[in-house]
């Protein structure tokens, strides 16, 4: 059982939500308004928070950057369909999955679910006891204390940045799937259309000083998946 908030305006939306986060078990009550979710959030004990993009009082995306300011809880943007540009300006602004509007309980469940594990699972704390460092050329990854630096300067990785590149860490040289990548990171499998993990990969290279034209340690390898090397 877990504490879930919605965060959503539209009253036939947010009562369908409430009654299916209930039906799985969670305890779970809404609010209709940002600042309302953000008083929520400030106060804490939620396990997961899913917030409507179309907000009346404050535009989602600075909803979710002021939400991240308070709050590490896992969110999941529910947003309109064909709205891509929203949901990478959510994804980059903190937001933990998305889901598309309309969508059935039983899709809402499997992202939850998805969501709910993932940040309940074990591996930052196995991570922790087992104090591992990777080091490729000039980058030290410190999958103990989750501390990344780069020729000695630390980088500010977010949550799924950090999961993202130390995943591919583990097994330097490896070319890892983008299905096994999403899977190990987001904790369910990815679709065809999904740009989650393009997205964050995105990031994670701008904040590693390269690009995908002229990688130094993260490689994509074309329809397949990617890949961690020091460079030469
Ligand atoms: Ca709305």
């Amino acid at each position: 059982m877990s504490r879930a908030l919605v965060v959503e305006d539209d009253p036939a939306v947010q009562a369908a939500l409430v009654h299916a986060l209930r039906g799985l078990g969670h305890v779970a009550h809404a609010v209709g308004t940002a600042a309302a979710a953000l008083r929520e959030a400030a106060v804490g004990g939620l396990d997961i928070v899913v917030l409507d993009l179309g907000l009346p009082d404050l535009d989602g995306v600075a909803a979710l950057r002021m939400l991240r300011g308070v709050s590490n809880v896992p969110v999941l943007v529910a947003t309109a369909r064909g709205d891509e540009e929203s949901v990478v300006r959510s994804l980059n602004a903190g937001a933990d999955d998305y889901i598309v509007k309309p969508f059935s309980g039983t899709h809402l469940a499997a992202r939850i679910n998805a969501l709910l594990r993932r940040s309940k699972s074990p591996s930052a704390q196995e991570d922790a006891e087992r104090e591992d460092v990777v080091e490729l050329g000039a980058l030290r990854i410190d999958l103990g204390t989750r501390q990344v630096a780069l020729d000695g300067e630390a980088l500010e990785l977010s949550r799924r940045e950090f999961d993202l590149l130390a995943h591919l860490a583990r097994q330097p040289g490896r070319v890892v799937g983008r299905r096994e990548l999403f899977q190990a990171v987001w904790g369910r499998a990815t679709t065809a259309d999904d740009r989650t993990l393009d997205v964050h990969t995105s990031w994670l290279r701008r904040k590693l000083g390269e690009t995908a034209a002229a990688p130094r340690y993260l490689h994509t390898v074309r329809g397949v998946g990617y890949r961690l090397t020091a460079p030469g």
